[in-house]
């Protein structure tokens, strides 16, 4: 079966740089979000395997995206992405729930491992 994937980031270079480097062997149905608004409501009905979770967005950022989910006990797997990943947001996103970082530009190979790490690959 098919794991579904949202990938959240306001640019949408980012977001085809992610699905340029997706494993191609990873079955996978790819949404997508340009905004963390945008983001929480696909997840009012939508239920996503993995989520991939840029941090710097205008509207919401990814912080706050992983703080509304855990109010709402949402399950997903979420991997922030985003370019630079200071150690206090990544504390804080570890405990509102995110299970791993990557750096932009997305490396193929770390992407890959990342997702094999947390058996979602
Ligand atoms: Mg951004």
């Amino acid at each position: 079966m098919s794991i579904s994937l949202l990938i959240v980031d306001d640019s949408e270079f980012s977001r085809n740089m992610i699905k340029r480097a997706l494993p191609p062997q990873w079955d996978v149905t790819v949404d997508e979000a340009s905004s963390g608004l945008e983001a929480l409501d696909y997840c009012k009905s939508l239920q996503f395997d993995v989520i991939f979770l840029d941090l710097t967005m205008p509207d919401m950022d990814g912080l706050d995206v992983l703080k509304a989910l855990g109010e709402r006990g949402y399950q997903s797997k979420i991997f922030v992405i985003s370019a630079d990943i200071q150690a206090s947001s990544k504390e804080i996103a570890l405990e509102r729930g995110a299970l791993d970082f990557l750096a932009k530009p997305i490396n193929v190979d770390k992407l890959t491992s990342m997702l094999q790490n947390h058996e979602v690959l």
